[in-house]
């Protein structure tokens, strides 16, 4: 049997940050104000330290990781590549299945890989006092450890229902020295509007973001830091495919698909990117975002500009969007629970770059369980819907004959969502199809702007 664990050594975790930006066919389009002008970096500069705001903004190809956030990430990378040997198996495929584990980081996810540096850069540039939102609990718990690296106060709005239903991702934050408040809460307009409408709101992403983003605002001494979509996050992320390209390459192999969840599109942008660079110079190479049918940005929503939060605090961004009003039906992975799609994936996926699924959430955990008896990892719930599409895609390899190699990331384990796996193993877990009605009816919120502005 060829190689399992394909491993790098530490002076191999990459010097730079690749940006795609340099290599789309097309230039970003800006984020907007409500009046339809782009947003200028005056504005921006409320919530984003400047170092922060020039890498949003830059164009330029390779940015260089800086040597001390490059020592911090020797904590858990390189990160290993595996070769599922066991799951092709069990599936009877002959397409060869690669991995790329996310999942031995610090807080058990990719999201350290931005949190570390954000943390950094916001000390740099005098900043001690951090806002965030969470939602499942895994972006809290990435910015709490890198805040407790640099000394920075971190203050986390946790969607109320996760705060409720996860109290171990509260403790994780907690431990490592962060204040956690279930939102919506008292201590913010929105948080207040909110519980005025309805005294049991149970909180959103979108809403949570809108308690953050007030509090950094209101504050001199105080930034805001987003987990996901914008530019810098998947920056900060390409890390992961430019190791799994080294790894390949280490075994001979090079990926004709790359499969990755598909939340604000970080994870996916941080294995998928590098391999657009290949893409943009002839190679043949097909990417693919997954999302669940229960939250389907690309493969439902509109390519039209929207905010990213609820109370629409935030840049209106040009994204495939449900509608910032969307409120998702309640299911496991969290951390695909957003109604957006970060602008550079939209833009990619609208260009026809990259491409997108959507897949029901019983058949993600029928996935995940499959997986951990194959493999050992108990996957995330968001990282199992990268896991149904490659199961998919192996079996009609198996149909077709087709040797296929694929690559997917698995973002992080679920050793914190076993209370998930419990309702699936249990047989209590739901598919929701989101209906077209409701998308059509969070759409018509949708702010009337668009870039370039149409003439009158
Ligand atoms: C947050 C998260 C995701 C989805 O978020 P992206 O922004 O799309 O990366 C996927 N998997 C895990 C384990 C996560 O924590």
């Amino acid at each position: 049997m060829s190689q399992t664990r394909i491993m790098l050594d530490e002076s191999e975790i990459p010097t730079h940050w690749y940006n795609v930006v340099a290599d789309m066919p097309n230039p970003p389009l800006p984020p907007l104000a409500p009046d339809g002008n782009p947003v200028t970096p005056e504005q921006m500069l409320a919530i984003f330290p400047g170092n922060l705001l020039e890498q949003e903004m830059s164009a330029e190809r390779w940015i260089k990781i800086p040597e001390e956030v490059r020592e911090i990430y020797k904590l858990w990378r390189p990160t290993p590549l595996m070769r599922a040997h066991r799951l092709e198996k069990m599936l009877g495929t002959p397409a060869k299945i690669f991995y790329k584990y996310e999942g031995v980081s610090p807080s058990g996810s990719h999201k350290t890989n931005t949190s570390v540096p954000q943390a950094y850069y916001n000390k740099q540039a005098g900043f001690s006092r951090l806002t965030t939102e969470t939602g499942a609990g895994q972006w809290g718990s990435a910015l709490s450890f890198a805040g407790q690296l640099f000394d920075i106060d971190v203050r986390i709005y946790m969607v109320k229902i996760s705060y409720e239903q996860k109290p171990y991702r509260r403790s994780m934050m907690q431990t490592w020295g962060a204040n956690v408040f279930p939102s919506p809460t008292d201590m913010t307009q929105a948080g207040r509007d909110a519980l005025a409408k309805d005294p049991n709101n149970q909180g959103s992403l979108g809403l949570a973001i809108s308690e953050a983003v007030e509090e950094a605002a209101s504050r001199k001494d105080t930034n805001y830091a987003l987990g996901s979509v914008l530019n810098h996050v998947l920056l900060h992320q390409t890390i992961i495919g430019q190791e799994a390209k080294k790894q390949l390459e280490k075994v001979g192999e090079y990926p004709d698909m790359v499969f990755a969840p598909c939340g604000g599109g970080s994870n996916f942008a941080g294995i998928a990117f590098p391999f657009l660079a290949d893409k943009a110079a002839g190679k043949k190479v097909r990417l693919v975002g997954v999302e669940p049918t229960s939250c389907p940005s690309m493969t439902k929503g509109v390519y039209a500009y929207d905010y990213g939060d609820v109370s629409g605090y935030t840049p209106l961004m040009k994204m495939y969007t449900l509608g910032h009003n969307f409120m998702p039906p309640g299911i496991h992975a969290g951390g695909l629970r957003y109604h957006g799609e970060s602008p550079l994936v939209s833009q990619l996926y609208h260009e026809k770059l990259i491409e997108a699924v959507a897949v029901p959430q019983v058949a993600t955990f029928a996935a995940g369980v499959m997986f951990a008896k194959a493999e050992g990892i108990i996957p995330a719930p968001e990282s199992c819907h990268g896991i149904r599409a490659v199961i998919d895609e192996a079996l009609r390899c198996k149909e077709s004959g087709e040797p296929k190699t694929l690559l997917f990331n698995l973002s992080g384990h679920g050793h914190f969502d076993m209370a998930s796996y419990d309702r699936y193993l249990s047989g209590k877990l739901e598919d929701f199809d989101y209906p077209k009605a409701l998308v059509d009816e969070a759409l018509k919120d949708l702010p009337k702007v668009d870039w370039p502005p149409k003439a009158a």
